[in-house]
């Protein structure tokens, strides 16, 4: 009788599990797709926990089968259009000159606004270079729906296809776009889509964050993604696409009792302008009262102030001629302002824009696709990381940014990184 070979059963046996374990369960062996998409959704104002305290289980889904962060750090100051262009250039608001989302500028002596639509469509204010910017002049289409900067010429080019901001545009509208947008012929479809939604912002402003309300509404905009990820799983083109949900910042809780007025401190002809809305204000003196400006002030319990030159260099901030003389912003959940512009009932709800050190200022960051891993929990990183990201995907020369690959590349699957 034939003996059994034992040992020539046992190498067959390691080798048959070994091919089926690295076809089948390894994430990193899969065929990484050579023409990937990224569509990139920011829920304003979604703080990095919202997906803790409601049901967000579409999003919990993309967790699963790809990257969250633990949170996304905004830039200073922690506000929509400032972060917003942080993460489409990679630059830091000083570097790519929306340092507020109202703030004027001496050069052009013109001041922007973002309620202001010849401003907000005037390329010159945008410096830095949007990653659809970089994305168009390599060769490839790209869409935006409301991101910000995406109705201006900044260097001269918009996205092949971009929308005048229509703040009630439905929702559920705005996802079969996007789908629409995928389903064109392959030389018109953008390879980068980036589309937004207002909320929960505002109702985190109106209602603060910890409310029924903001739980209601996230709920609403989870179901929305979960549209998406439904209506993309039926697309030929699915296992291509990396999809990013993320946000601009996160949002604290404000109360009366808990407010600051300059009135108490300053004398109103020390200074040529003040400009901000609450937790930020900028102030230019008037000739020769800087230093009554900054010490006066600095008078003020639970308030951070600062000359334009001596800002910590953790917040990356003042070397722009946009940031005025001084520059104010009160500690977490305090509010600030003028006392003819607000009462103490209008510092109600919650607001942002604090130093983005508080973590009630983060955002969050979900992800999967042919780029990510799969089930990966990413420490915190600063928003400005997302532009070479989303470059190195693309297969982008990406331009100069604060932000760099390498404190994001974790997420990617290895095979990303090969060539490099
Ligand atoms: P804030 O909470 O003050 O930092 O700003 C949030 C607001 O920015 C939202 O409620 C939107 O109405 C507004 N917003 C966002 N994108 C745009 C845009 N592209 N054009 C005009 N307003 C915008
Ligand atoms: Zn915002
Ligand atoms: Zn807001």
């Amino acid at each position: 009788m034939k003996k059994i070979n034992w040992v020539h059963i046992i190498i067959s046996t390691i080798l048959i599990i070994t091919v089926f374990w690295s076809c089948s369960s390894n994430p990193y062996v899969h065929k990484i797709p050579k023409e990937q998409y990224v569509v990139m959704l920011s829920l304003d104002g979604c703080r990095w926990d919202y997906p803790q305290m409601a049901d967000m289980h579409n999003l919990e889904s993309i967790a699963r089968s790809g990257v969250k962060l633990e949170s996304l750090q905004p830039c200073f100051p922690s506000k929509t259009f400032p972060n917003h262009y942080s993460m489409a250039t990679g630059l830091y608001p000083d570097h790519h000159g929306i340092v507020q989302n109202s703030f004027y500028d001496p050069e052009m002596d013109a001041y922007y606004k973002i309620s202001d639509r010849e401003a907000v469509e005037n390329g010159e204010f945008y410096g830095g270079e949007p990653i659809w910017v970089t994305a168009e002049q390599q060769g490839l289409k790209t869409a935006s729906f409301f991101w910000v900067g995406s109705e201006a010429p900044v260097q001269g080019v918009y996205p092949s296809r971009w929308k005048v901001y229509d703040h009630h545009f439905p929702y559920a509208a705005r996802v079969d776009t996007v789908i629409a947008w995928l389903q064109l012929p392959k030389k018109e479809r953008p390879r980068l889509i980036t589309w937004y939604y207002p909320e929960p912002d505002g109702v985190g402003h109106e209602y603060s964050p910890e409310s029924q309300e903001v739980i209601d509404k996230v709920e609403y905009l989870d179901s929305l993604v979960g549209d998406f990820l439904n209506k993309l799983s039926q697309l030929p083109i699915a296992d291509q696409v990396n999809v990013i949900v993320t946000s601009d910042h996160g949002m604290a809780r404000i109360s009366g009792d808990k407010a600051i007025y300059f009135d108490d401190y300053l004398q109103t002809t020390w200074l040529d302008t003040s400009l901000g809305s609450n937790p930020v204000w900028m102030f230019d003196a008037a000739e020769g009262f800087e230093d009554s400006v900054y010490l006066n002030l600095k008078k003020a319990q639970h308030l951070q102030v600062w000359k334009k030159d001596s800002i910590p260099a953790n917040l990356h901030y003042g070397n722009n001629s946009r940031v005025m003389d001084v520059v104010a912003t009160p500690d977490i959940n305090w509010s600030i302002g003028w006392r003819a512009n607000e009462l103490p009932a209008d510092f109600l709800g919650g607001t942002h824009g604090y130093d983005p050190h508080y973590k009630d200022m983060h955002a969050i960051f979900y992800a999967s696709g042919p780029a990510f891993k799969i089930g990966y929990v990413h420490p915190t990183v600063e928003n400005v990381n997302i532009y070479p990201l989303i470059a190195k995907i693309l297969d982008l020369k990406p331009a100069e940014t604060d932000g760099k690959l390498e404190n994001v590349q974790r997420m990617l699957k290895p095979k990303m990184l090969l060539n490099d």
